[in-house]
Parts: C-alpha cells; structure tokens; sequence
C-alpha cells in the first residue's frame, strides 16, 4: 500500500490525497487552499501523469477544500468515476458558482475551462445503502457512513481482499454537530488511518462554544442586529437550528439568505439529520416562505453566505455587528475591510477535540495513521497525543 498526499498534510486546505491498494490508485478529495496566494500553491500537487492513472475518486464532503479541484483534474485528464453522496454533489455544483464569483472579484486566474465542470463523472452513493460494504474493483470494497460535519458528508473504508489491508479516510468530521449525526465505523482495527487534525490538541468543549456565540447575539441583537456569516453547508444548518430556539425564546426574528434556504430545501430527507431536527427544520421552511410573501422588514439575525455577500443584496447600514465561527473566507474579509464593520469570530467545533480523536483513534488502532487538515506544529502535537493515549487509559 502506498500514500501520496498532494495537498493538505501539514497545511490547513487543498485536501488532496493518493492511496494506491493492489494496483489501483484511488484519490479521496480534491480541493484548493482559498487563501493561497499562487495558483501553484492552491491546487492539489499533481502532475498530468498522476491525473491520468487514477483509477476512481472519492469525496468526503462539498467544502472548497476538499472538492474546487476536480475540474482542474479533469481538465489535466482525469478519466474515473467521482463517488459522493447526491447532497455532496449538488452542494458542489453551488460551491462551484461561489467560486467562479469569488475568483472574478478577486482577479485569481481559474486554471481550468467551466465546461471540465460539467465534465465530472459524478456517481452518487446510494444512502439507503450506507453501513453496508459495497464493491469497488474486484477484489477491493469500501463502506462510507456519516461523520457529522455537513450534509451528506461520509467517511470512507476501504478493503482490499488481495493484500486483506484496509484504509480509512475519516474526511473533516466531528461528533459534536447540533443536527449531523455521527456513525462509527466497524470495529475493526485498520492498517492506516487517515485522520482530520484540523482542532490539534483543542479542548474546549462544544457546550462552551455555543454559549460564547449565544452571548454576543444578546450583547448585540436588541440594538442593531447581527449579520452571521456561516458557509454553504454545515454550520449553517448547525446554527439554524440552534438558533430557532434562541430566537424562539427571546421572541426575535431571524431570517436567513434565499440561497441558504434554497439549499435547505434540497436537504429535506429525514435520514440526514439526527431524529427530531427534520420537523423543526420544515416548520422553519414554512414560516419563512410567509414572511417573505409577506414583506415584512427588520429580521434581528441574519444568517448569510459569501453568496449574498458577494451580490451585494445585505441590508447593511454599516451599524450591524457581523459574527463568524470562521474560518474567514476572502469575501467576507473583503466585505468587513470596506464597510469598516468589526468582524467578531467565535469558535464553534465542525472538526473533532482531542476527546473525539482520541475516541476515533482507539476504536480504529490503526496500525498507522496521518493526521491532516493543519499546520505542521499543530499535526505533530496531535499525533504525538494519540500515539500516548494507544498507551494510557486517559
Ligand atoms: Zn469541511
Ligand atoms: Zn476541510
């Protein structure tokens, strides 16, 4: 078995890496790094002859950081089926339309023709088939099962019968997400993991973090309101739903951007949220539906993306307060820099604490492991952590 990372070891973006089992050579995610200040240095580090030998691909999730590459591949070459869930797959497609916006506003060169995005040989993963093994090649199989970090995101294990090796790809995950559920993988040890370390040796504990948010809303709703800047997928559906309550509670409006909503309405399946969430999430459809035929003005909170950013649709006077759980993309950076508004950033956790790590680590014993998705200081202190926690009962 062998291991190439083209991006996303040691660097927090361009998630992008090789796993070559048997003789096949499967790629898991396919990413840019938005903050990168060269082309080079934000796609994937692969050449046309890496590209070209690929025999299928795999996605964890929709994020820029795991999927904007893939019609730079495909464009380099890249002829295989792209396995995902259909969430991940449509959620892509609109990261791709953000991204187009971004890079125009940004003046950053797209080293790619748009059709290569149409080009993409999508296969959804059938869902209702989640937790059973599914056949790949011959001789290899792999399962998939949800991590918690956005809708429709999976981990990944593949097996090979040949060599009887086996490879786990946990893609950005948490066990912490308000609405995401989180499905172990079998238990069986693997021989190699590859781990999100996004967090490092962080400790603080999800509960923490939402009251910290939860704070800055009361400090700042009742006097001019709150923008809260969320991405796409993931903690935006966290946080609207956390936010139901609250604003139910304090009798406050929120609304948050069409986009955002048009998204949430692709999402309606009961078996991607953790039992209960989904009624919540319909009832909230409904009622903003019903204020916006209606007209109505002076919503308290407002959850936007880069998207409404970028159309210049805010209704910012510049006397909003703007909140983010980051990271903070270029556009809302750009935004906050010209309407001099004080960006506030809250953490709230979309990737594992050490506890989750720790747990994930001990219940695969990989004979091997990676961990990913950060800086070189950060992996390192990770990884030393749970080389010591395979030896205490800490
Ligand atoms: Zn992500
Ligand atoms: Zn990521």
């Amino acid at each position: 078995m062998q291991f190439i990372s083209y991006g996303g070891v040691n660097e927090y973006g361009r998630s992008c890496f090789l796993i070559e089992i048997s003789g096949r050579r499967i790629l898991v995610d396919c990413g840019i790094s938005k903050s990168a200040k060269t082309v080079r240095e934000r796609y994937p580090n692969f050449s046309e002859a890496d590209v070209q030998r690929i025999d299928a691909v795999f996605i964890t999730h929709s994020h820029e950081d795991h999927t904007l590459a893939l019609p730079y591949a495909v464009s380099l070459g890249l002829n295989a089926p792209v396995f995902a869930s259909a969430e991940t797959i449509a959620q892509t497609r609109a990261y791709f339309q953000l991204w187009e916006k971004t890079a125009a506003l940004e003046g950053l060169p797209i080293p790619y023709h748009k059709e290569a995005e149409e080009q993409i040989d999508f296969r959804p993963i059938d869902m209702a088939a989640a937790g059973e093994w599914k056949p790949l090649f011959d001789e290899i199989e792999y399962i998939a099962g949800a991590n918690g970090h956005a809708p429709g995101s999976l981990w990944y294990l593949f097996y090979d019968r040949a060599s009887e090796e086996s490879v786990f790809f946990s893609g950005d995950y948490t066990m912490s997400s308000a609405v995401f559920p989180f499905d172990w993988p079998p238990a069986t040890s693997v021989d190699f993991a590859v781990l999100d370390g996004a967090n490092g040796v962080c400790r603080s504990k999800q509960a923490d973090c939402i009251a910290d948010v939860l704070s800055q809303l009361d400090e700042h709703v009742p006097h001019n309101g709150v923008l809260f800047h969320v991405p796409l997928a993931g903690k935006s559906q966290d946080w609207l739903y956390l936010l139901l309550s609250f604003c139910k509670q304090r009798d406050l409006r929120m609304e948050a951007e069409p986009f955002l909503m048009q998204e949430l309405e692709k999402l309606m399946h009961e078996d991607l949220f953790k039992s209960g969430i989904f009624r919540d999430f319909s009832k909230f459809l409904n009622v903003q539906a019903g204020i916006m035929e209606s007209g109505e003005t002076e919503p308290k909170i407002t959850l936007l993306t880069d998207f409404t950013l970028l159309n210049g649709a805010v209704r910012a006077q510049g006397k909003e307060a703007m909140l983010t759980t980051g990271p903070v993309s270029p556009v809302l950076k750009r935004y906050v820099e010209e309407e001099n508004m004080p960006l506030t950033k809250l953490p709230y956790h979309v990737h594992p604490t050490l506890t989750e790590s720790t747990a994930l680590y001990r219940h695969l014993q990989p004979t091997s492991f990676i961990c990913t998705h950060a800086p070189k200081e950060t992996t390192e202190q990770l990884e030393a952590a749970l080389r010591r926690a395979a030896f205490s009962s800490l």
